[in-house]
């Protein structure tokens, strides 16, 4: 039987993991934190009973993909699917909500109502044609041409200064900004659009949902199959050179997938000068510093929809939302940054003790900042949740600069496996129809850090797995392997 060696427990870890596995390899995932799942773990990170996610908390694209699809991911874990998708409070009491139901969305957004129909509704009708367009190596002909034509046209409005011209309410400009602003790029930009208008029509097709319990449910979810095809996970296993790994020999049809940065591939002792060019100048940041906080009760939001909202973007008109992200392009953090917020336990009270709450939150910073988000994230909810400083019970801040120790592959606290620019994202991080192999025999990259980068969504790792089984003579589809 070959072998295959996982290196990552990450989500697109465990998928290549479980490809393989059903394909008939034998399998073991090498995991170097104490716990498997990557960017989809969850642990009582402030007191006893309160459940946070360490990385992921919300997952708009993980139903919409064909590997869990395929896996089944809707029926082996109990999904949380909000009528609100994501909620932007402004100051003086006001809110822009994105219902699911886009309809309804639109008519609380005024003189904007037809502008936003006009927007999102082609595309989250179409969801399927923008998820495959989206979910691969875009250098590649879409399956449905004429919406990756409108996809990109789109893209092109609202990735450039053309954007300004979209709205003519501030409910909506902010609405949109603060989904664009996910990508962690200066906006306008053409990446942060290709991200936001995903997300946002994935938003108004699927929702914007999250699992009962935690992300972990998803990395558990993907154990357990592994395990019933006899895949073996090891925690505690950093493996930091390739050259001394004992994981088989190619020309026998054995396969090493590494679900880390890229940078680890050049430990091998056979690297061609020009892969190690290309990573070597493979680009990332800028980073994240997060926040989770264990609460007396739930977040006191003035708005009575934002407090039903499961995700909160702050950071106030779509105007300040620029700044701050156009800030940290700059190297700096505004006094009022964009924050990401998420309170799962409003809908799932298995997240706290009864009574009680959690909030996640991060906002966007520099490459290797130090900075603690703690006050800046509290300013910014008290803004629009006054009496919100008084509920905090503990908190757990991880600043940039500490996240490469909660994961290896957030190198410098760049959470998205490298930047997410227009070039980095056809350029991920080679150009080519097939990112995921490397020019070493036997060796692949399955990590958000390749096609279709960031997002728990099991892609990165189906497309490696998928590329190693057509290289070893015996492609697979992904009916065959889960029908
Ligand atoms: C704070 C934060 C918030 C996020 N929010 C969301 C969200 O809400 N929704 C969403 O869809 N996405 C979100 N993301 C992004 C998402 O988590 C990632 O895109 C996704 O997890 C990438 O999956 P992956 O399998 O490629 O890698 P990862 O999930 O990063 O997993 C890589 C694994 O490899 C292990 N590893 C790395 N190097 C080594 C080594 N040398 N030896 C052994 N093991 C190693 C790591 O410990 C880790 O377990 C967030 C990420 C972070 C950090």
């Amino acid at each position: 039987m070959a072998r295959a060696t996982i290196i990552g427990s990450g989500p697109n870890g465990l998928a290549a993991a479980v490809a393989l596995a059903r394909a008939g390899y034998g399998v073991r995932v090498l995991e170097a934190a104490d716990a498997i799942g990557g960017g989809t773990r969850s642990a009582e990170a402030t007191l006893p009973g309160f459940v946070h996610d360490v990385c992921s908390a919300v997952h708009p694209a993980a139903l919409a993909s064909p590997f869990f699809q395929a896996f089944g991911l809707a029926e082996r874990i109990d999904w949380i699917r909000p009528d609100i998708s994501y909620a932007h409070p402004l100051d003086g009491g006001r809110a822009a909500i994105a219902w699911r139901d886009i309809e309804r969305t639109a008519a609380g957004l005024g003189a904007d109502e037809r502008a936003w129909l006009v927007l999102l509704r082609p595309l989250s009708t179409h969801i399927g044609g923008v998820v495959d367009f989206t979910g691969n190596q875009m250098l590649r002909v879409p399956a449905e041409p004429v919406t990756a034509l409108r996809y990109g046209l789109r893209m092109l409005e609202q990735g450039t200064p053309l954007s300004r011209r979209a709205f003519r309410t501030e409910e909506a400009a902010a609405l949109l900004s603060g989904v664009l602003a996910h990508a962690n790029t200066p906006l306008p930009s053409l990446s942060g659009a290709a991200a936001g208008l995903l997300l946002a029509a994935l938003g108004h097709a699927g929702g914007w949902m999250h699992p009962r319990g935690g992300s972990q449910r998803i990395a558990d979810a993907l154990r357990d199959d592994l395990e019933a095809h006899g895949g073996v996970v090891e925690t505690g296993v950093h493996v930091t050179d390739l050259a001394s790994l004992d994981w088989g020999d190619p020309s026998r049809g054995d396969v090493l997938m590494l679900n880390t940065s890229p940078r680890l591939a050049l430990t091998h002792p056979d690297v061609p000068a020009g892969f190690a060019r290309a990573v070597g100048s493979y680009r990332y940041g800028p980073a994240a510093a997060k926040v989770d906080f264990a609460l007396d009760g739930p977040v006191p939001w003035i708005h009575t929809d934002v407090a039903q909202s499961p995700t909160v973007h702050l950071g106030g008109t779509s105007d300040e939302v620029r700044a701050s992200e156009n800030a940290v392009a700059k190297g700096r953090v505004s006094d009022r940054p964009y924050v990401l917020t998420v309170q799962p336990s409003v809908f799932d009270p298995t997240r706290a003790p009864e009574g009680k709450a959690v909030l996640w939150a991060y906002i966007h910073v520099p490459q290797g900042s130090g900075l603690d988000p703690t006050e800046l994230v509290t300013r910014q909810v008290e803004r629009f949740a006054p009496g919100f400083r008084d509920r905090i019970l503990a908190s757990h801040a991880v600043p940039a600069s500490s996240r490469e120790a909660v994961n290896p592959s957030d190198i410098g606290g760049d959470i998205l496996g490298g930047s997410f620019t227009v070039l980095q994202a056809l350029r991920r991080p080679t150009f080519g129809v097939a990112p995921w192999r490397t020019p070493m025999r036997g060796v692949y990259l399955a990590s958000a850090s390749t096609p279709p980068g960031p997002g728990v969504n099991g892609l990165a790792g189906w497309h490696a797995a998928r590329t190693a089984l057509a290289d070893a003579g015996t492609p697979a589809t992904l009916d065959e392997l889960f029908g």
